[in-house]
């Protein structure tokens, strides 16, 4: 199983991937190909090439060769213009994914911006309530204004905690080409994967870190995404012992060459357990069920006009 980079966002994809998770392009890895451009200018020369033989044979047809050329260039250049124009459109469609992690990200983004807005009016409402006299309506308005706000930071929380889980999965996506067909590795491309994986560790622990001291890493949402990303931190612990592992083998093989069948054993084994350590589609898939239901919870406690100010 080889992985790829998607030549539009460069998630790692697995060859058979038809639409990237990441983007939601379709044929993430078909290389960009200026197909128009190049098919009309040559269907042009390809005519104009016709026409010009058949004027020499011709004892009737004689073309003037400077005409010939300028309009041979001028329809050339209308037609590549007309080719980008195509190829453009073709790209411009390639989006048929109807969910996947970037517009979930946008639509993080703007819920975080409009629950900043809405509280940025309870706080103009507040300071008027502070500023008139303290009625018992006030009072129960104030109070009011308390659980609107409270329910909106318990949100707010939980969108950038979704920030999180996207940037752990997009992580552990970077990890999977340095899993893949590790078991088959020689000597040297363990040593490049070893160089891979220490790069991503460092990467993982600073995540790690900048979570951890976030004060989200207290609520549930956040601690859940939290205990995602040590375990997998922990996978990456043993894979990398699974790696040092297989580089000492190798060493200690071109001394001494261990029974063969034994060897084919372990690779076996090592398939079987080792199949996927970090799966980033299968992550991608639960994030955006999970994230569909935030987003109808609080749909619902729009509707349900709770937070109406
Ligand atoms: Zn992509």
């Amino acid at each position: 199983m080889n992985f790829l980079q998607c030549r539009f966002c460069g998630f790692w994809l697995q060859t058979t991937e038809r639409i990237c998770p990441n983007c939601g392009h379709r044929d993430p890895l078909k290389p960009f190909g200026p197909f128009w451009k190049i098919f009309l200018v040559f269907l042009n020369l390809s005519i104009f090439l016709i026409i010009f033989l058949f004027t020499l044979i011709s004892p009737v047809y004689k073309v003037n060769p400077l005409t010939f050329f300028i309009t041979l260039c001028s329809v050339s250049s209308v037609l590549f213009i007309i080719g980008s124009i195509l190829d453009k459109q073709m790209k411009k469609e390639k989006i048929t994914a109807k969910n996947y992690l970037k517009s979930d990200e946008t639509n993080i983004h703007s819920r975080i911006q409009e629950i900043t807005s809405r509280n940025e009016k309870l706080n103009i409402v507040r300071n008027n309530i502070k500023e008139g006299k303290k009625t018992d309506k006030m009072k129960s308005m104030s109070l009011l204004i308390d659980n609107a706000e409270q329910l909106l930071m318990k949100y707010r929380g939980r969108y950038e905690v979704e920030l999180w889980k996207i940037e752990i999965i997009r992580w552990k996506n970077s990890l999977e080409p340095i899993e893949a067909e590790w078991t088959k590795l020689d000597y040297q491309g363990c040593i490049k994967r070893m160089e891979a994986l220490k790069k991503a560790i460092q990467a993982g622990e600073q995540l790690k870190t900048t979570y951890t001291e976030n004060t989200l890493s207290k609520t549930p949402d956040g601690k859940a995404a939290l205990k995602s990303l040590k375990q997998a931190l922990a996978v990456c612990d043993r894979f990398y012992e699974g790696l040092t592992a297989r580089q000492a083998k190798l060493a200690i093989n071109d001394v001494s060459p261990v029974d063969e069948t034994a060897a084919k054993q372990e690779v076996a084994q090592n398939q079987e357990t080792h199949e996927n350590l970090f799966n980033a589609k299968s992550d991608v898939t639960s994030f955006i069920t999970a994230f569909e239901e935030l987003e109808g919870e609080f749909d619902r406690i729009e509707a349900e006009d709770k937070l109406s100010l």
